[in-house]
């Protein structure tokens, strides 16, 4: 949840004062830190993976599974034992690290250093992922588990849904109609953040899913669970008074969304240029991994009709006033702003040939005054544009022992702006005074129920980095057509009902096709003999970083219009493929394996967690999200009335962890022989 400063925090009437101050300084952190290390080079990969938990606790006689609120105490405890088992060792880095999270119920866990490129750390996520789990579940109480569910079913409704219960009246923060206050991580931080993004919108945010509408869901639907005549806050009559919509589940309160778990990774890159053009190369990939990752269709106590959290966390955070929404002239705020803070990117970022200006197709409000200050430093405007869109947003949180700060050593203003931009994609410039290098981080991944999956999506999307870079691929598209993916990802059942618009051609002009032809159709073959041209190979045991460039070819001329360079295809069809002009990612992949000098043992695992998603875009497999909903509607306790009720939430939270054990069969989700033939060493 990005840094966590200590101190008094400000109320949004005073917060507000120093907004130019936060972001004056936050820009000349910045500029400190690229003087220092815009021409830092030579990094190796090291990249780590953050999985988000929900503790869920049952109590099994009355069937209830309900969210605990112990994370304090939780993150303590584990903090200590990770301290001590640092210290036994005398070395920290095998040692996972816990952090808080915005939910009271929640966990994020990261191992204890990043992975390297080496095909050995590549294997070893899983048992990474596996053995935090296995730490913070065996020393939580004995009812509780850490459970990766990207939504709370019951989260909002009426009644209890958390332990301990708290009575919603108490939403200080929020003025929730449905989460107590005690749902926020107690740290200042946490309920300033939600209480400034409602002063600062002028209302509560307001959050509508469409109802998945069942057999006998009553229509219209006026959700009776809604306390629509609540007289507590000054919001409260908002409900009936438009915010929330006839068949939607409505929700309003940052919880909603902040609450809710994902994956996400983060990848060091040779240099500033390598990171730019990664970030970019990852903006497309990021609806179609949220797709293949679906796993939240359950909210507020009903069957949504939507797959994926995505929208709800944007409108959760969405702090834009009246003005800035458009919804009234401009006179207070500065800026007319289409996304939330919470959003998926609005700009490319590489200066690099490929990067043609027509891409950024959308409108991407940017701070003038910021803007120039960047150029006259030396900054090209493409970043210059990237930095000012970002700052005008305004510092949610401010602790008054933190407004005066030195630049030169200090990032914590930059960080106020840049860790509140919560994109899919996020260029993370080197700390100040660490070893870290220029960053991306992929964020628009759902977590999934378990590690097996998270380790397959991980390895996938870092597989995918290095094909990207080692055969000069292009996957731009404009980013309205990646806004229109991102809506697409999240409909209900988007695999097998929606095609996501993808490039035709994804090498660079003049690059050569790693796949002859006629390409093979095995795609589950670990090496594709024909995958290198018959070039031979140096094979390396190690993914590399410092990819040069792909040059510009001298007849090259950024002339044909950009319409022609994108199709519409299936999930299956960019992952696995539709002819021999377009291979799929998955091929690429695999040529891409073929450079690496892997024993069979290691080419068995890697193409078990490639089989996971191979098979999720094909469809022969299905996403969590289509399990979830299943399991619902074939309970004996569902009324196909889309309400998912206490018994069948707790049912389906002991089928979820039986699967994470491995003792719950659920073959059209996770056969058996993909993920438990892993030979997973010291686990
Ligand atoms: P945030 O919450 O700000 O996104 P976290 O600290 O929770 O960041 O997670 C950062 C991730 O980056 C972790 O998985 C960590 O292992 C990984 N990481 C740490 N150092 C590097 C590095 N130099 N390069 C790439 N990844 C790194
Ligand atoms: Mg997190
Ligand atoms: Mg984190
Ligand atoms: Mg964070
Ligand atoms: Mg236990
Ligand atoms: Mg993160």
């Amino acid at each position: 949840m990005g840094l966590l400063s200590l101190g008094t925090p400000l109320a949004w009437d005073d917060a507000k004062k120093y907004a130019d101050h936060v972001r004056t300084h936050g820009i000349a952190q910045f500029l400190h830190i690229w003087d220092r290390l815009k021409d830092r080079a030579g990094d190796e990969l090291l990249w780590g993976d953050e999985v988000e938990y929900m503790v869920v606790t049952f109590d099994n006689g009355k069937k209830h599974a309900k969210l605990s609120l112990r994370q304090t105490e939780i993150l303590e405890k584990l903090q200590t034992i990770t301290n001590d088992m640092a210290s036994d060792r005398g070395e920290t880095d095998s040692v996972p690290t816990f952090h808080p999270e915005y939910g009271r119920f929640m966990l994020e866990s990261t191992p204890g250093s990043p992975y390297t490129g080496s095909i050995p750390d590549l294997l070893s996520v899983e048992g990474d992922m596996r053995y935090r789990r296995r730490l913070a579940r065996k020393y939580l109480k004995p009812h509780e588990i850490p459970m990766t569910m990207t939504s709370f079913p019951r989260l909002g409704t009426p009644g209890v849904f958390t332990e301990p219960y708290y009575d919603p009246a108490d939403a200080v923060s929020s003025h929730s109609l449905f989460v107590p206050e005690e749902i926020t991580n107690p740290h200042a931080r946490f309920p300033t953040l939600t209480a400034n993004i409602r002063r600062r919108r002028g209302s509560k945010v307001a959050i509508n899913l469409p109802l998945y509408i069942d057999d006998r869901t009553p229509r219209p639907f006026v959700d009776p669970t809604i306390p629509w005549q609540r007289n507590i806050y000054p919001e409260d009559p908002e409900a009936k008074q438009g915010a929330a919509l006839i068949d939607h589940v409505y929700m309003d309160a940052m919880g909603f969304g902040m609450g809710c778990s994902c994956l996400q990774l983060t990848f060091q890159a040779c240099n500033v240029a390598e990171a730019r053009r990664l970030y970019d190369l990852l903006v497309p990939v990021a609806p179609i991994m949220l797709a293949l990752t679906a796993a939240s269709p359950l909210w507020r106590g009903y069957i949504a009709d939507v797959d994926c959290r995505w929208d709800v966390v944007a409108a959760s955070v969405d702090d834009r006033t009246e003005e800035e929404r458009g919804l009234k002239p401009l006179k207070e705020s500065r800026f007319q702003i289409p996304k939330s803070r919470y959003g998926s990117v609005s700009l490319y970022i590489s200066d690099e040939w490929l990067n043609r200006p027509e891409y950024s197709d959308i409108e991407a409000p940017f701070d003038p005054a910021i803007f120039e200050r960047l150029k006259d430093h030396g900054i090209d405007p493409i970043l210059a544009k990237h930095m000012a869109h970002l700052f005008i947003r305004d510092p949610l949180v401010i602790f008054s022992e933190m407004i005066d700060q030195d630049d030169t050593t200090s990032n914590d203003h930059f960080e106020n702006i840049q860790s509140t931009n919560w994109q899919t994609l996020r260029f993370k410039p080197p700390p100040v005074n660490s070893p870290i290098g220029w960053r991306v981080e992929f964020r628009s991944m759902e977590v999934q129920p378990t590690d097996f999956e998270n380790a397959a999506f991980a390895v996938f999307v870092v597989l995918l980095s290095r094909a990207i870079l080692n055969y000069n691929m292009n996957l731009y598209i404009p980013i309205s057509k990646v806004d229109e993916n991102m809506a697409r990802a999240q409909r209900r059942d988007a695999i097998h009902t929606q095609k996501f618009y993808f490039r035709k051609d994804v090498f660079a002009p003049g690059q050569p096709s790693p796949i002859s032809t006629p390409a093979s159709s095995g795609t589950s073959s670990p090496i594709d003999p024909t995958a290198t041209n018959g070039i031979p190979l140096h094979k390396e045991r190690k993914m590399r970083n410092c990819f040069p460039p792909p040059l510009k070819p001298e007849t090259w001329h950024p002339q044909n219009p950009i319409e022609d360079e994108y199709d519409e295809y299936t999930l299956d069809e960019i992952i696995n493929g539709k002819n021999d002009h377009f291979p799929g990612l998955l091929k690429l992949i695999y040529a891409y394996l073929d450079t690496l000098d892997m024993c069979e043992h290691e080419q068995v695992r890697i193409t078990q967690y490639l089989d996971l998603v191979r098979r999720r875009a094909n469809g022969s497999l299905i996403t969590p999200a289509t399990w979830i909903r299943n399991f619902v509607r074939s309970h004996p306790a569902y009324k196909f009335d889309s309400v998912v009720n206490q018994e069948i939430n707790y049912d389906l939270m002991v089928a979820v962890d039986e699967i994470e054990r491995g003792i719950r069969e659920a073959p059209e989700f996770l056969p058996p022989h993909l993920c438990r033939n892993a030979d997973l060493n010291g686990i």
